[in-house]
């Protein structure tokens, strides 16, 4: 053996063998998508296999060959389901292949989206002006991809927290407050917002929870009334969280009337849109969300409704110097050069907490380039329409009842073939979604709806066809018979 040979670093020490396996990891891959419509949508991981998960590190090299067949044998027969065309629980997104290739191109680049002169971060920069377009807001807003909506909604809410508090949050904190600072959203609102009130140090009691209407939007009354209430008691509201689709029911709140309501106060508007900022792409959901434009900030998900490979969220905020002025701390090991690689006109990590940033925007760049907009559009309105669909076929079955207006692309229905009362009735209908999933037929979620528990669909699924939906309304009646009889 050469002194090179023997040199050891963590690159393949057979490079043609290394060839070899990755050519066989992408012809699994693309069989893998091209046949998941023939695999049960989910299916419990057998205890031996479990087993495996338990084992300590190794601490010598098993190569690759042997890793790659282990995850053949113990991971790749166990995924999640989002994947599949009868997946339609909690809110997910179902991928694309190209997706998943661009992920691993960046991965083979692997560079840093904290800062610097390289052509990444303009493809970051690229997709947020994309972005920006989308949702209407002016060119010289400021935008950053971030990990989802939890991340989205958390930066947005620091940017209206240290703006609207009245005092300089960064260097006093919190705890030099004279006021309570109050935020507003929906008692429907993400409970990521709730998780961001609480990490910025507002506190969860000042977080108020408007009621909402019957169609699951809230309430402008009890808002504005609330707002009146807590002025009077010595507190600051700072900001109105308006929904774009709600996570329970889709609904979108009345974002022009909240932007009206946030002018008027002087309150920052932030808005969720985790579901349905992207739905601006699609003719059919567009006027439902007319004031998202007007917002000061918005948090959105590139991986739910337009399938970006986890992860992949958006935040935008209108006043780039407010986001900057939130987030950027700049010691000399982070200076912004004028020439070099330390130089470049963004650097990411003044907008967020991360310093270290993985190339993500590469898959959405991909994804927009392979597809167009207007064919994301299509796949979303598609689902809207699906979503109206089943719910057709629920309303003509007399054994199934819709529980919520349809929002958007969700669904809330549920098994009820009389005589049987609410307690009764939801046993049945959690049972049957248990036999739903655990029969590999579809997943669809739930959630309590008026003490009712709901079957829900949520169709982020480009995959999805009409004989689907056919099927779940088909399998909800027979198994429900089944328990029932
Ligand atoms: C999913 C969701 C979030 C959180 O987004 P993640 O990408 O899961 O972090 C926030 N708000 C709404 C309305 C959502 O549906």
């Amino acid at each position: 053996m050469n002194a090179k040979e023997s040199y050891e670093t963590l690159d393949p020490e057979n490079w043609d063998e290394m060839r070899a396996l990755a050519h066989r990891m992408v012809d699994d891959a693309i069989t893998y998508l091209q046949t998941v419509r023939e695999r049960p949508v989910w299916q419990p991981i057998p205890e031996q296999i479990a087993a495996h998960f338990e084992e300590p590190a190794p601490r010598e090299p098993g190569g690759a060959d042997a890793a790659y067949q282990e995850f053949s044998e113990t991971i790749l027969p166990y995924p999640m389901g989002n994947i599949h065309p009868r997946f339609w629980g909690w809110y997910m997104g179902a991928g694309t292949v190209f997706g998943a290739l661009a992920d691993f191109m960046a991965a083979i680049m692997n560079p840093n989206l904290g800062g610097g002169n390289h052509a990444a971060n303009l493809v970051e920069d690229q997709v947020i002006q994309w972005i920006k377009e989308m949702i209407g807001f002016p060119k010289d807003s400021s935008g950053l991809l971030v990990g989802g909506g939890s991340m989205a909604n958390f930066v947005g809410i620091a940017v209206a927290r240290n703006i609207k508090a009245g005092f300089d949050v960064r260097e006093l904190g919190m705890q030099s407050s004279s006021q309570k600072l109050t935020v507003y959203a929906s008692t429907e609102v993400h409970s990521s917002n709730q998780k961001a009130v609480e990490l910025l140090g507002l506190g969860n009691a000042n977080f108020r929870k408007i009621p909402v209407k019957d169609d699951y939007t809230i309430n402008l009354e009890l808002l504005q009334q609330s707002i009146i209430a807590d002025r009077e008691a010595g507190c600051r509201p700072i900001c109105i969280i308006g929904s774009a689709g709600t996570t329970n029911t889709g609904a979108i709140d009345d974002l022009n009337a909240l932007a009206d309501l946030c002018a008027r106060e002087d309150l920052w508007f932030h808005v969720d849109g985790a579901i349905g900022a992207v739905a601006l792409l699609a003719e059919n959901v567009k006027p439902k969300l007319v004031g998202i434009e007007r917002a000061d900030s918005v948090g959105l998900d590139l991986h739910k409704w337009m399938h970006i490979p986890f992860e992949a969220g958006c935040v935008i905020v209108r006043s780039e110097k407010s986001h900057r002025g939130t987030f950027s701390l700049t010691p000399e090991y982070l200076a912004h050069e004028t020439r070099g690689l330390a130089s470049g006109r963004i650097w990411f990590s003044d907008y967020g907490l991360e310093l270290t940033r993985q190339f993500r925007a590469l898959k959405v760049w991909m994804s927009i380039k392979e597809h167009g907009l207007d064919r994301f559009g299509r796949m979303i309105a598609r689902n809207v329409e699906q979503a109206h669909y089943f719910g057709q076929l629920v309303e003509k079955e007399p054994k199934m009842e819709l529980t919520a207006p349809i929002g958007m692309d969700i669904v809330c229905f549920r098994f009820n073939p009389g005589g049987l009362n609410d307690e009764k009735l939801n046993t049945l209908n959690k049972e049957i979604l248990m036999r739903l999933h655990e029969q590999g037929i579809a997943v669809p979620s739930y959630t309590t709806l008026n003490n009712k528990y709901c079957l829900r669909i949520a169709i982020a699924n480009h995959r999805s066809t009409q004989e689907d939906f056919d099927l779940l309304a088909k399998e909800v009646v027979r198994i429900g018979d089944e328990i029932t009889q």
